[in-house]
């Protein structure tokens, strides 16, 4: 085979394979909501807790029977598992709104990334948010060191280059790695390969970064 016949079958493969990617996302069904109004959804929702103005939708039993038939939640939430942080609180959110992945520390192993994956893929879900907060326990831990027991470690581990990233900086380390480590859960999952890197690319699906201040209530983007 000579070398510009090699290159086009070459280019032919890449094509198909083009074609079967966006066959493959294309078929997936597509969110009757866009990431911004999702977003909005969600700022709105925590404004209403931030002012103890709560309204606890689709909590009733009509909403309960609406989603038993299927679910269309309209966010992802990767965040961390801490007892004062259950975004269907702070969010003000009923049932079948939010998919939610938490661990300790708002980190993504393998088999959260799967969860979030399937929420994406087969919900057409617009927008992943990652929502870490302040004094998180996980992170502290991280940032002051020395021996973890059990399985605690896995957690320190993932976040390390956060730790790394507060180190020598001016200011509160917790805080900086609290940052540092939403900023890298949102990158870790833009460029997921294939199935997050790939709805990105089609504009299919949005992630950000958020924090949530256990003082005021209030989340915040995180840049
Ligand atoms: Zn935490």
């Amino acid at each position: 085979m000579t070398m510009k016949s090699r290159n086009l079958v070459r280019i032919v493969g890449l094509v198909i394979l083009a074609a079967t990617l966006h066959t493959i996302y294309a078929a997936e069904p597509v969110a009757n909501i866009t990431a911004d109004e999702a977003l909005a959804r969600l700022k709105t929702g925590n404004e209403r807790f931030v002012a103890g103005k709560l309204i606890h939708p689709n909590e009733g039993a009509d909403r309960r029977a609406e989603v038993a038939k299927g679910q269309k939640p309209f966010a992802i939430i990767v965040g961390c598992s801490d007892s004062r942080v259950g975004p269907e609180v702070v969010f003000d959110q009923g049932l079948g709104d939010l998919f939610v992945v938490r661990t300790a520390g708002n980190v993504v192993d393998d088999v959260a990334l799967g969860s979030i994956e399937y929420a994406a893929d087969h919900f057409g879900v617009p927008v992943i948010l990652v929502l870490g907060h302040t004094r998180c326990g996980a992170v502290a831990a991280a940032v002051a060191g020395g021996e973890v027991h059990g399985h605690v470690g896995s957690v320190v581990e993932k976040l390390k280059p956060a730790v790394e990233e507060a180190k020598g900086k001016e200011g509160d380390a917790v805080d900086i790695a609290v940052h540092a480590n939403i900023r890298n859960v949102v990158k870790q999952l833009r460029n997921s390969n294939p199935i997050i890197l790939g709805l990105v690319k089609l504009g299919r699906v949005k992630v950000v970064g958020a924090c949530y201040d256990l003082d005021t209530g209030r989340v915040g983007m995180v840049e």
